[in-house]
């Protein structure tokens, strides 16, 4: 391992794996990544890694939807096997939220997204498996899909790698160095490292190492579980994405004729867990709930085969966006934390976005400054203006 580097980045995540490629791509100097367990080991290898544009915000829907079209061509531009499937996703929600979700769904359409509202029989069109009540609305966006999680943090990596970056896994970073506020280096359990350019891209574990410098980042770790359910004879193979707000559940295909489902109703959201112990096995009551669930959107599934789940993390700001910005009071400090649940859709942007920021001095490709550190303390939280809730 390199005792130097020009930029170091703390955590082998979606994000640093993202961040990497994009410095190395831009010829940014020695870069090393530094992982405490393996790559992946945080919420990454466990996501859903839903990709869809929909979102209450255009900076969160463009940022959305630019990285949309990297992963639809991951092979081409990044290397290694693709990485996207292409699903479609219905979004459905109670009728009284029907204005709220036409508003979301013209915001889109203005920024060039493919989405439209859509009756009950449309949408059983577009997936058989489907039931809508008479007092609930929907939306699709065609466009939206999932990637392979793992493939896309391992394509990132040997990007990166073979553009001269070095990634390190089973190293930790115990504590920052910082000399007359500055960036000097970090202690790991395998010795210090110097560097004037840190980029903490630590996930639900990124409240830890500013705080013993004097920086209050608002990241909480808070677990969120995932039901896999195998689909039963008779059931349409084909399959939709669904954010379904109406009762509180994501689910989107998998390998195996598999459903990977979740809850978008933020049940565990207030309960901050420590995230080196947490529970990682899914609870039987959310199991049995989110069956329960599933089957009154998709009825085939009364007879589906339960295959468990497990528990997961999510790394929760107070407003559910990211902070991409500077440490403040350290220069050469940067973070890009705080995804809450929703951040593998944005890593491209996040990866090209930091990038500018680091190199140029500012952030280029969009305007990000809405998601400032600084926000909290000036109650500039981001206002979602027409939610009915979040979906990751
Ligand atoms: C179950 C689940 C489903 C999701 N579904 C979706 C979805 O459908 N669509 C979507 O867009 N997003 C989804 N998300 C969210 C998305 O996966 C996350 O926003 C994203 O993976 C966050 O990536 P990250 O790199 O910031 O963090 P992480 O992947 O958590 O990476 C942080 C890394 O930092 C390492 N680390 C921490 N501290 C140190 C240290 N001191 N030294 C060295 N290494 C350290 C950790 O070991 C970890 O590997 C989901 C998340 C979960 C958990």
């Amino acid at each position: 391992m390199q005792q130097t580097c020009d930029l170091l980045i703390v955590g082998g995540g979606v994000m640093g794996c993202s961040i990497a490629h994009a410095l190395a791509t831009r010829g940014a100097g020695k870069i090393l990544i530094l992982e405490k367990r393996y790559l992946g080991a945080g919420s990454s290898g466990k996501s859903g890694a839903i990709i869809r544009q929909h979102y209450s915000t255009p900076l969160t829907a463009r940022m959305a939807q630019a990285s949309l079209r990297t992963f639809e061509r991951f092979d081409e531009i990044v290397g290694g096997p693709p990485v996207f499937t292409r699903t479609g996703l219905a979004i459905v929600v109670a009728e009284k939220d029907r204005a709220a979700l036409e508003t979301n769904v013209a915001m889109q359409q203005g920024l060039g997204i493919q989405t439209k509202m859509v009756s009950a029989g449309e949408l059983m069109g577009l997936d058989a498996n489907v039931h809508l009540e008479a007092d609930e609305a929907a939306c699709w966006e065609a466009e939206a899909g999932y990637v392979e999680a793992p493939v896309v943090l391992n394509s990132w990596a040997e990007a990166a790698r073979r553009k001269g970056a070095e990634f390190c896994e089973g190293v930790e970073v115990l504590k920052l160095h910082v000399e007359k506020q500055r960036v000097a280096g970090v202690e790991t359990n395998e010795g210090v490292i110097a560097t004037r350019t840190l980029i903490l891209t630590t996930g639900p574990w990124a409240a830890r190492l500013p705080q013993a410098v004097g920086v209050k980042l608002p990241v909480n770790a808070c677990r969120t579980q995932v039901a896999l359910f195998r689909k039963p004879v008779g059931m349409s193979r084909r399959s939709a994405t669904f954010g379904d707000f109406a009762q509180g559940i994501y689910f989107k295909p998998t390998h195996g004729d598999m459903i990977h489902a979740g809850s978008i109703a933020g049940e565990e959201a207030n309960d901050v867990v420590d995230p080196d112990h947490y529970n990682e096995a899914a609870d039987d009551a959310f199991l049995k709930s989110i069956r329960e669930r599933l089957s009154r959107r998709y009825p085939g599934m009364y007879r589906c085969h339960g295959r468990g789940g497990y528990g997961a993390l999510y790394a929760i700001t107070p407003d559910w966006h990211p902070i991409l910005d500077r440490l403040p009071g350290i220069e050469g400090a940067y973070a890009a934390v705080g995804f809450s649940g929703h951040g593998f859709k944005m890593s491209p942007s996040v990866g090209q976005l930091m990038a500018e920021l680091i190199l140029d001095g500012q952030a280029a490709s969009f305007d990000v400054s809405p998601l400032r550190f600084s926000r909290f303390e000036e109650n500039a939280l981001i206002k979602v203006p027409h939610s009915y809730g979040v979906m990751g």
